[in-house]
């Protein structure tokens, strides 16, 4: 971070009485930080623009060659439905984002138990899961399992990476939500739990395996459009992730499938 220290007026590099210096401290930094924030209204900006222009579109040619035509009215009002829904759930993903980054300094008190959290996450994600043929299977330890945490930013975090193994792992026909107590993690120096989110499917080359957690990265844009995928929900997770003090490890391999673990600090 950069910041930014008032020296006092005059004194230190014999300046007239009365005058004023502030000396600022890692520019790179602070302009590194300048780049990114472009970069995310630029990409937010763009992001909206593609369905905005496809509804633009659309009503255009309700008004005009479609207005007696029933059969092809009925087909755009579909794709409009569809493109309102890429839209809200870029915001709603937008605004989750923006929430979880500014409480990421306030450690989360409450109590939560893991196991009810995941099934929570798996009931939400049956249905999609029974619509592409793929078996969600829990597996590992059971019981009541606790942290410190915040129960709803919890449920999202395995809920993303469920959502995520159905969608890009689905072709695997199984997904497994396994639970471990470990009884001193050596980077949390303490007892912690681990939740893995494995699948089977196509897998992630490694050279994009660092860039994933970052806000609109997606190794294949088209096929996560298609999915209804926004690309921020990563970046969601791992800020959830830190805010919990937790880690997150992501490990995948080119044809055979990807694993996606959570630790958190057991309380
Ligand atoms: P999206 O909204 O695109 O799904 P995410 O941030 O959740 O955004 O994921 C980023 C990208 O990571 C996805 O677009 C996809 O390319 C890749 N990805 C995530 N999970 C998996 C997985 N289980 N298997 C293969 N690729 C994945």
């Amino acid at each position: 971070m950069a910041t930014v220290s008032p020296l006092p007026p005059g004194e230190e590099i014999g300046l007239p009485q009365g005058g004023a210096v502030v000396a600022i401290e890692d520019v790179t930094a602070l302009e590194e930080a300048e780049v990114m924030r472009r970069d995310f209204v630029a990409n937010v900006s763009h992001e909206l623009r593609t369905p905005l222009t496809a509804l633009m579109g659309f009503v255009e040619t309700l008004r005009g060659a479609a207005k007696d035509d029933p059969v092809a009215r009925d087909r755009f009002l579909a794709i409009m439905e569809r493109e309102a829904g890429r839209m809200n759930r870029l915001v709603g993903d937008l605004l989750s984002l923006s929430r979880v980054e500014a409480e990421e300094r306030r450690r989360p008190t409450s109590d939560v138990d893991i196991s009810a959290v995941l099934k929570g996450a798996k009931q939400t994600l049956q249905p999609l899961a029974e619509a592409r043929g793929v078996a969600l299977i829990r597996e590992g330890e059971d019981g009541v399992m606790r942290v410190k945490g915040d129960p709803d930013q919890l449920t999202q975090i395995f809920a993303n990476l469920i959502e995520n193994a159905i969608k890009y792992g689905g072709s695997g026909g199984e997904v497994r939500i396994n639970v471990a107590r470990i009884a001193h993690e050596p980077v949390l120096r303490g007892p912690a739990l681990r939740v893995e989110v494995s699948d089977r499917g196509e897998g992630i080359e490694s050279i994009h395996l660092p860039r994933l957690t970052e806000r609109f990265y997606r190794v294949d844009t088209h096929r996560s459009r298609e999915q209804g995928g926004t690309g921020l929900g990563l970046a969601i997770v791992k800020h959830i992730v830190a805010r919990h003090r937790g880690r997150l490890k992501i490990e995948s391999e080119k044809g055979k499938g990807s694993r996606f673990s959570v630790i958190l600090p057991a309380s």
